[in-house]
């Protein structure tokens, strides 16, 4: 069945059009979260002194949920609807989210961001997982088509912030969001051509029709998850929206907030579940399964650091970086894509050639070299407050030396281990575990909320910056790099014991 596919520059002819169904979505992804943190402090938060600090708080939910539907989204997938179904579905509710966030309504952003995270779950772990399905397990093609597919996210999350920023500054916030939304209607105008053109074969339809027309309370399961899907969607709002009292103190400033329970109680119930299946697992499976976690888990690690960039170094580079006339601060955003489509090709020809040569480092070398590198970008942002001008910004260039290095590190680690997971996880749970890799951003997101309350700066002034805030800002990049400098070297202090 491998061998029937169409090829396309010596890859089947359905990766390109997974490539650009997901090149697209990430384009809306990436449009919005360029201005998401702006956005809250600017407009939404606006009004409070503890703006940024509140800012911190939806920025931190909202990425821990857009994550970790992934892996409800991955299970929904493997059980009933197959990946097409979950795709078009994902794909509808987000762009919905996108077109609601072109709305000026406050109740609306909650909204949107709901419909987001609920889209998200069912697209982007049955996407990655569609790319594993195109090549026979363990084969070296495969590697090189995630590279190509990482490609594919960062050119829409390159083009996305400068466009999408520019909309924003041009014409209006709204503007930006909108052009997220239409971005996802084209990608999954791509998918559905795909689909067409016959190009996937029989893959990624339900995994049995029987389940998929089963009766639940009298509606039949398939068009039951939809119904739910866009029920859960106000439910999430509320949560979203029910700790922060515009303007007036409350729980909301407690860091205990619901979504935070809520998010940890999830993450517990996943856990378990995991567990579950690694204990109905036999032998072989549960050792494979117990390395995806582990990569997993050091994964975490790294986004905590590297997102970041939607929040505290969107804040960082409109505060105290001299942009003048290069771009603006959301699309400083655009930065770290760039970085990737640069050296993805040549990386990857790297552990092509130090294969060869069979030097190529085993997977936990390559996680904890990543995580050195996203050290060693922090002490480049860190040690920018010494090149200050007289109103405390730094010069541009720390800022493109910070994402260059970070990218370099991403690039050891994300698109290493997103080949690795559908290699490691048995086909029955693969999607699943492509939720379970995504957690590690979800869990991310909280380490990236307590830093950012961490680092928030108190006020209402548009133009907060300088020396104001520099020196709170690098001292934090300072500590960041440190704690990811530390991590990686004892990664790479234990990879002897993991490669076993
Ligand atoms: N930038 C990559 C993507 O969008 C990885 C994101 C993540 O897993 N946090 O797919």
């Amino acid at each position: 069945e491998f061998m029937e596919q169409q090829q396309m520059f010596g890859h089947p002819k359905g990766l390109f059009y997974l490539f650009f169904a997901e090149l697209w979505e990430r384009f809306s992804f990436y449009g919005m979260r360029a201005l998401l943190t702006l956005y809250m402090v600017d407009v939404i938060f606006a009004a409070l002194a503890e703006r940024d600090f509140a800012t911190a708080a939806v920025y931190s939910s909202y990425g821990s949920l857009v994550y970790a539907s992934t892996v409800i989204g991955g299970r929904i997938s493997d059980t009933i609807l197959g990946m097409r179904n979950s795709i078009f579905l994902g794909g509808i509710l987000m762009s919905i989210g996108h077109f609601v966030l072109a709305i000026e309504h406050n109740i609306a952003f909650f909204l949107a961001l709901s419909l987001i995270i609920v889209g998200n779950g069912f697209f982007k772990p049955n996407i990655s997982t569609f790319v594993g399905t195109l090549y026979p397990p363990g084969s070296a093609k495969k590697d090189s088509g995630f590279t190509i597919f990482y490609m594919g996210i960062n050119i829409g999350g390159w083009i996305a912030p400068l466009l999408c920023g520019w909309l924003a500054v041009e014409y209006g916030w709204h503007y930006g969001f909108g052009l997220a939304g239409i971005g996802m209607l084209t990608g999954l105008i791509f998918f559905w051509s795909g689909i067409k053109k016959n190009v996937f074969g029989n893959r990624g339809l339900p995994p049995n029709n029987q389940v998929l027309n089963k009766k639940v309370i009298g509606v039949k399961q398939g068009i039951l998850v939809p119904i739910l899907a866009f029920i859960a969607a106000p439910v999430i709002a509320f949560l979203l929206s029910s700790y922060q009292p515009l303007g007036s103190e409350g729980s909301f400033f407690e860091d205990q907030n619901i979504v935070n329970i809520i998010f940890k109680l999830i993450g517990i119930a996943i856990l378990a579940y995991l567990g579950y299946i690694m204990y109905q697992a036999n032998a072989d499976e549960r050792k494979k399964l117990f390395v995806a976690v582990l990569i997993t888990f050091f994964m975490t690690i790294f986004w905590g650091f590297h997102e970041l960039s939607g929040s505290v170094i969107t804040l960082f580079a409109a505060r105290n970086v001299d942009l003048d006339g290069i771009m603006t601060a959301a699309q400083t955003n655009s930065l770290n894509s760039m970085f990737i489509i640069i050296l993805a090709i040549p990386i990857s020809l790297m552990w092509t050639y130090l294969s060869k040569k069979n030097l190529n480092p085993r997977t936990p070398y390559k996680f904890g070299l990543g995580l050195v590198f996203a050290g060693i970008s922090f002490y480049a942002l860190a040690i920018s407050a010494s090149s200050a001008n007289e109103s405390g910004f730094v010069p541009f260039y720390y800022l493109l030396l910070m994402y260059f290095l970070l990218s370099v590190g991403e690039l050891f680690m994300s698109p290493v281990g997103l080949s690795k997971i559908t290699d490691l996880s048995p086909k029955r749970i693969v999607a699943f575990m492509m939720g379970v890799w995504f957690l590690s951003s979800a869990f991310a997101f909280q380490v990236v909320g307590f830093i950012g309350k961490q680092l928030a700066i108190k006020s209402t002034d548009k133009n907060v910056g300088g020396f104001e805030t520099l020196s709170v800002y690098t001292g934090g990049f300072e500590l960041i790099a440190k704690y990811a400098l530390g991590a990686g070297i004892i990664v790479l202090l234990a990879s002897p014991l993991i490669k076993k």
